[in-house]
C-alpha cells in the first residue's frame, strides 16, 4: 500500500506509537523477538529500549517458571487471543524482584494467509489500582467484619433491649403483684379477726392499724395514724417499748402469752389479758418495721382462772369433808383413786379394782351389784356398804358415782365420791335405840300408872284405905318418872338449840355436896361419902349443878349397884374447884370412855333395862360447858369409876 506524501514514514509511525502511553509492543518470530516497543512498556518492563531486538525470553529472563511464556507460544502457534486482567507478573526492576498486575492481551496479528505474523502486546500495569483495589476489599472485609460485629452487637442490643422490655414488663408486673399483694396486706391488716398494726422501726410510726386493735387499746384512728405508738398509748410504753426496740435491734419476733396490761379504755384504766406477737418485717437486711398482732384473751383468762378456782374449791371440799374420789374406766375396770378413797377402804395405797371389791362386805355384795346395774341405766350410782378392813373392823361407806355414756350410748366412764359415813351410821343406831328406850322408857311408868288409875277408878266408890295409899303412891312414882324423862328430853331439846340457860347466883359447893341426893340417902344399900372444905364458892346455876351431881350419883346407883360406898369431893385446884363423884363398880371400857358424853351414847345399849336414854351425861356436859367448866371420866375395868367436872372459883 502506498504511503501519501502527508503520511509519516514507518519509523516515524513507530516513534509517535513509542510515546504513547499505552504500554505496547510487536514479537515477530517463535522467539517473540521485541520488534518494537513503545515507552510505557519498556518502563513496565523496567528496562531501557536495549531490548528492542531480543527474544522475551532473554529480553526479560525473570519470565522463566512465569506461565507468560507459555501463553506467547500458544498465540503464535494457535493463533488464539489471550487475555487477562488483574494479573500478577514478577518483573525485574532495578535488580530486583517485584510483583506487578497487569490487564493484558496476547493478540495475533495474521496475514492474508491467516498465518501469524507478529504478536500485539499491549498491557496496562494496574498495580496501583490492584492493590488499593485489594487495600479496599481488605478494608471492606475488614468493614464487613466490623458490620458483622456491629450487626452481632446490634443483635445482642436488640435481644438485651428485648430481655430489657422483658424485664421491664416483669418489673412491671411484679409491681403490679406487690401493689396488688401490698392491698391485701392492707386489707388483711384490715380485715384480720386480731388486732394488728404496722409501727415504722426509724420513729415508731403506726402506718397501718385495724379497727380491732383500736378497739383493744381503747383509741380511734386519729389518735393512732401516723403517730408515734408510744405517745399514742403512753400507759404501755414503760412496759413494751423496750421490748419493741429489741426486735427492732436484733430482728428476733416477740411473742407474749396471757400478758396482763392495764390500758386506759375511753378514759378507764382497764386490766386486760392479752396474746401478743412483735413480728419483724425486714427489708434489705434490716427491720423496717414490726407488725403488732394481739388477741385480747381476758376473757379465756378469767374463764380458767374460775375453773381453776372452782377445781381448787372443790379439792379444798373434798379434802374438808374426807371425801374419796375414784375414777373407774368401765370397759377395762381400771380404777384411779384418791388416797383417802384407799385409806377409807381400808389400804394404804392404791389397789386393784378386784382388790376393792374384795373388801367389801360379803353381806353387802348383792346390794352393790343392784346399785351398779341401776347406775348403767339411769347414770347415777347410789350405794351404801360396808367395808372390812384388814384389822377386822368394819367401816360403813357411801358411794355416790356419775356414769359415762359413749356416743353408743355404752357405759365408758364413772366418776365419783366416797365418804366414811361409820360415825352417822353409829349415830343413826344411837337415836333409833333411843326411840326404842325413850318409848319403852315411858310405857313401862304410863302403864304402871294407867294400872294405878284403873284400879282406883274401880275402887273410887268403895276405897280401902291401904289400897288406896299404895296405888296413889305407886301412880306418884310413875308420874315422877315420866316427867324425869320428860324434863330429860326436854333438857335434850333445849340444849340442841343452846337455849340451856342457866341462872348464877354464890354457892357453896360444900353446902350443896351435904345436901343432894336424898333419896339415895335415905336408902339403906348406899352410903354417900362427902369429902370437901366446909366452904368452897362458886358462881354457878344451884339447881343446874344439884342436877349434875344427882345425875352423876344415880348413875353410880344405876351402873355400880354394888359399890355400897360412893364418895362425893370437891377441893379446889388452881382457879377452879373440882368435883367428883366415884364408885366401886364394874367401870367402863377404855374404848367406851371418849363418847360417855355425846347424845343417846349408852355403853350397853342391850343392857337399856337399867339404863335411861343415853341423855344424862350429855346434859351434865352441856350444864359444865355453859359453865365454862370440864367435864369427864377416869375409869378402870373391874375397879369403879370417877366421873368429874370443874368449876371457876368465884
Ligand atoms: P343414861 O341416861 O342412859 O344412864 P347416861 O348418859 O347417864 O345415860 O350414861 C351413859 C352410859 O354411861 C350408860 O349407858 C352407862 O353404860 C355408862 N355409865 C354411866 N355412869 C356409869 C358408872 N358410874 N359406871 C359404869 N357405867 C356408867
Amino acid at each position: 500500500m502506498p504511503i501519501p506524501s502527508y503520511g509519516l514514514t514507518n519509523d516515524e509511525l513507530i516513534d509517535v506509537l513509542a510515546q504513547s502511553n499505552q504500554a505496547i509492543a510487536i514479537h515477530v518470530t517463535d522467539q517473540f523477538i521485541i520488534q518494537y516497543a513503545s515507552d510505557a512498556m519498556i518502563k513496565v518492563w523496567g528496562k531501557d529500549r536495549g531490548v528492542i531486538g531480543m527474544p522475551l525470553e532473554k529480553a526479560l529472563p525473570e519470565l522463566e517458571g512465569q506461565p507468560f511464556i507459555g501463553m506467547f507460544s500458544r498465540v503464535w502457534h494457535e493463533g488464539i487471543t489471550i487475555s487477562g486482567t488483574d494479573t500478577p507478573a514478577i518483573l525485574e526492576i532495578d535488580g530486583e524482584l517485584k510483583t506487578f498486575y497487569f490487564d493484558f492481551e496476547y493478540r495475533p496479528v495474521k496475514n492474508y494467509a491467516g498465518e501469524t505474523f507478529c504478536i500485539l502486546h499491549i498491557a496496562n500495569d494496574i498495580t496501583d489500582r490492584y492493590l488499593s483495589q485489594q487495600r479496599e476489599q481488605v478494608l471492606q472485609e475488614e468493614m464487613l467484619a466490623a458490620n458483622e460485629e456491629l450487626s452481632a452487637a446490634n443483635e445482642e442490643l436488640n435481644s438485651s433491649n428485648e430481655e430489657l422490655v422483658q424485664s421491664q414488663m416483669e418489673l412491671r408486673e411484679l409491681n403490679n403483684i406487690l401493689i396488688e399483694s401490698e392491698a391485701r396486706f392492707r386489707n388483711l391488716v384490715i380485715q384480720a379477726p386480731v388486732g394488728m398494726c404496722i409501727v415504722r422501726a426509724k420513729d415508731f410510726w403506726v402506718e397501718d392499724v385495724n379497727d380491732i386493735y383500736l378497739e383493744l387499746v381503747g383509741r380511734n384512728r386519729d389518735e393512732l395514724d401516723n403517730k408515734n405508738i408510744w405517745e399514742a398509748i403512753p400507759e404501755a410504753a414503760d412496759a413494751y417499748a423496750p421490748v419493741m426496740q429489741k426486735v427492732i435491734d436484733t430482728g428476733i419476733r416477740y411473742v407474749a402469752n396471757e400478758t396482763e396490761i392495764v390500758l386506759v379504755r375511753r378514759g378507764m384504766p382497764e386490766t386486760v389479758f392479752i396474746d401478743f406477737v412483735y413480728e419483724p418485717i425486714l427489708f434489705k437486711g434490716l427491720v423496717d418495721s414490726v407488725m403488732v398482732i394481739v388477741i385480747e384473751v381476758t376473757d379465756k383468762v378469767n374463764a380458767r382462772r374460775l375453773i381453776e378456782e372452782m377445781a381448787e374449791r372443790s379439792r379444798l371440799a373434798i379434802e374438808a369433808g374426807e371425801i374419796g374420789t375414784y375414777d373407774v374406766d368401765l370397759r377395762t375396770n381400771g380404777i384411779t383413786t384418791s388416797p383417802r378413797f384407799d385409806a377409807i377402804f381400808g389400804f394404804d395405797k392404791p389397789v386393784t379394782w378386784d382388790e376393792f371389791a374384795a373388801a367389801i362386805h360379803p353381806d353387802d355384795r348383792e346390794a352393790r351389784f343392784i346399785a351398779r346395774q341401776k347406775a348403767i341405766k339411769t347414770g347415777k350410782l347410789f350405794n351404801e356398804l360396808r367395808a372390812l378392813h384388814k384389822d377386822g373392823s368394819v367401816h360403813w361407806v357411801k358411794v355416790n358415782g356419775q356414769v359415762y355414756f359413749d356416743t353408743y350410748k355404752q357405759p365408758v366412764r364413772m366418776i365419783g365420791t366416797v365418804i366414811d359415813i361409820t360415825e352417822q351410821k353409829r349415830l343413826q343406831q344411837q337415836k333409833d335405840d333411843f326411840l326404842s328406850i325413850a318409848s319403852h322408857e315411858l310405857k313401862t311408868p304410863i302403864t304402871s300408872l294407867k294400872g294405878s288409875i284403873q284400879l282406883l277408878e274401880r275402887m273410887k266408890n268403895n276405897p280401902s284405905p291401904q289400897h288406896l295409899e299404895r296405888l296413889i303412891d305407886q301412880a306418884v312414882r310413875s308420874m315422877n318418872k315420866v316427867s324425869t324423862l320428860v324434863e330429860d328430853l326436854l333438857n335434850v331439846g333445849r340444849a340442841n338449840e343452846s337455849q340451856l340457860r342457866i341462872n348464877r347466883t354464890r354457892i357453896n359447893i360444900a353446902e350443896l355436896l351435904q345436901n343432894c341426893c336424898n333419896h339415895i340417902r335415905a336408902d339403906d344399900n348406899y352410903m354417900i361419902v362427902v369429902q370437901a372444905p366446909p366452904v368452897l364458892m362458886v358462881d354457878a346455876d344451884e339447881h343446874a349443878i344439884d342436877q349434875v351431881i344427882t345425875n352423876l350419883v344415880s348413875n353410880a346407883v344405876k351402873y355400880a349397884p354394888n359399890s355400897r360406898e360412893i364418895i362425893l369431893s370437891a377441893y379446889p385446884d388452881g382457879e377452879y374447884v373440882q368435883i367428883s363423884v366415884e364408885d366401886f363398880g364394874p367401870g367402863i371400857p377404855k374404848d367406851k370412855q371418849p363418847h360417855l358424853f355425846e347424845r343417846y351414847y349408852q355403853v350397853n345399849a342391850s343392857t337399856y333395862h337399867r339404863s335411861g336414854l343415853g341423855l344424862g351425861l350429855y346434859i351434865c356436859s352441856e350444864i359444865i360447858k355453859k359453865h365454862n367448866g370440864q367435864i369427864g371420866v377416869q375409869s378402870e375395868l373391874g375397879k369403879g369409876s370417877i366421873f368429874y367436872f370443874t368449876l371457876p372459883l368465884a
